[in-house]
């Protein structure tokens, strides 16, 4: 499964878990009140807010997280402003004062900080969606948002777009059921994932159809990179349902250029695929910008 999408899943995991944890905090609050003499640094000190069970995963969050940072720091200032008032709270009932003005301030803050989860969980349950289901692979949306950003970055080696189809996938629905056909396209995905660069992202194009970013100086580095996928998923063999399946693709591959579009790209990627699929399936074939196009089979 996609290590982004496993990342989205695990933090809405942590963040119901840690939520949960605020709500057992509040109930430590009403023991500490009940009972004063215990000190509790989760809500006494100055630092309360790194110490509870929720800043504590925070703080794990804020620093392996780069892209969702503004969310996460939105939710720090709110969450730090929950115990800050808490603390207004308890110091006005140490001092036995009557103070009804913090209570409020503890509720403004309470409904500010589940607020600032609610954002955060709606973003990722919306990032979620652009990631299949069945794989785990971004979709087609993510690469649509990324591509020129990939297109126009500072990496030193070219980008190569591949675009492969599965060989005769419909028999293998037909042949052993479309759950069989489920578990060979996770499998794929999988190999997919295990065998591409940190650098480099595997998406599920749609269907039976995906394309991998590749990172390459030159064609014939590509090709070698797209031809030794090829023959990684051609050996690898799903055992589903008592059956051992084994599949090949064929696929279309090409250079993208500097500015160049991605719907220019896709269009001369598949129409190698196409070559591909009248030559006989289960190759690569490199096409260029002049629409020359070879097979580069090995
Ligand atoms: P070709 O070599 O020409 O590509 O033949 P093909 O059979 O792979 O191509 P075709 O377009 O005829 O069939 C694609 C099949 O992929 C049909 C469709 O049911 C199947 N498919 C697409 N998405 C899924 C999926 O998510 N799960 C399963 N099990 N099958 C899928
Ligand atoms: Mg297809
Ligand atoms: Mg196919």
């Amino acid at each position: 499964m996609n290590r982004k999408f496993r990342e989205i899943d695990a933090t809405l995991r942590g963040l119901n878990y840690s939520t949960d944890a605020h709500f057992k905090w509040l109930v430590t609050i009403l023991r500490f009140v009940a009972n004063r003499d215990v000190e509790l640094p989760e809500i006494t000190h100055d630092d309360a807010h790194h110490r509870c069970e929720f800043g504590l995963w925070l703080n794990n969050q804020l620093q392996d997280e780069q892209n969702d940072s503004h969310y996460l720091l939105d939710i720090s200032a709110k969450h730090h402003q929950v115990h800050q008032t808490c603390r207004q709270i308890m110091a006005s009932i140490e001092r036995q004062e009557e103070c009804p003005a913090s209570y409020d301030a503890f509720e403004v803050a309470l409904l500010a900080f589940t607020e600032s989860l609610s954002h955060y969980k709606a973003h990722l349950l919306q990032l979620r969606t652009s990631y299949d289901a069945l794989t785990g692979l971004p979709l087609r949306r993510i690469l649509d948002e990324s591509f020129d950003r990939l297109n126009a970055g500072a990496e030193e080696r070219g980008l190569y777009l591949l675009l492969l189809d599965i060989d005769h996938f419909k028999k293998v629905n037909d042949n052993y059921g479309h759950l069989t056909g489920d578990a060979v396209l996770r499998s794929l995905a999988l190999h997919l994932e295990d065998n591409v660069r940190r650098s480099e992202s595997a998406y599920r194009y749609g269907g039976e159809e995906f394309i991998i970013l590749l990172r390459a100086n030159n064609d014939r580095e590509a090709a070698a990179a797209a031809e030794r996928l090829r023959h990684i998923i051609a050996d690898a063999e799903t055992i589903f349902g008592g059956h051992t399946i084994r599949i090949t693709f064929t696929s279309g591959l090409t250079r993208v250029h500097r500015g160049e579009p991605l719907r220019e790209v896709l269009e001369r990627a598949d129409m190698a695929l196409y070559r591909g699929k009248h030559g006989g399936r289960n190759c690569t074939m490199l096409i260029n910008r002049n629409l020359d196009c070879i097979n580069v089979s090995t």
